[in-house]
C-alpha cells in the first residue's frame, strides 16, 4: 500500500513512531534523548527491584534508592515518527510502529 505520508518533494515517506523502549535492556546511555527534537522521552531512576522511581533531573535526589537509569516514553504522542532514535540506540530496545498501523 503507498503511504498517505510524504516528504517536501513529495515523495512516500511512512513515519515509525516510538512507542515503547524496553527498560530490561536500555542502559540508559541518553543517545536517543539528545537526538530527539520533540522531548518524546526521558531517564527515569529505577532501584534494586527494577521499580521506576521517577523522572531523572539534576535536583533529584532519589535518597540512596538510585539502581540504574532508564529511557521512558513518556510522551509518545509528540513523536513525528522521523526515525533519529532509532539510529543511535546500540542496545536495540525500542518499539517502532509505522503511522499506518498506529492507533489515532
Ligand atoms: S522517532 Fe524521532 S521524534 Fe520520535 S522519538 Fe524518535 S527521535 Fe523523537
Ligand atoms: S539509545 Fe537505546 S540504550 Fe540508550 S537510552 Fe536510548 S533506548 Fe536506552
Amino acid at each position: 500500500m503507498t503511504s498517505p505520508f510524504v516528504t517536501r518533494d513529495g515523495s512516500s515517506w511512512m513515519p515509525a513512531y516510538l512507542s515503547a523502549i524496553d527498560g530490561t535492556t536500555c542502559i540508559g546511555c541518553g543517545r536517543c534523548f539528545k537526538v530527539c527534537s520533540r522531548e518524546v522521552m526521558h531517564l527515569y531512576g529505577v532501584d534494586d527491584a527494577g521499580e521506576i522511581l521517577g523522572i531523572c533531573d539534576e535536583d533529584d535526589d532519589f535518597d540512596g534508592e538510585l539502581n540504574r537509569m532508564i529511557m521512558v516514553v513518556d510522551h509518545p504522542g509528540r513523536c513525528i515518527g522521523c526515525g533519529a532514535c532509532a539510529r543511535v540506540c546500540a542496545k536495540n530496545c525500542q518499539t517502532h510502529e509505522a503511522a499506518d498501523n498506529a492507533a489515532a
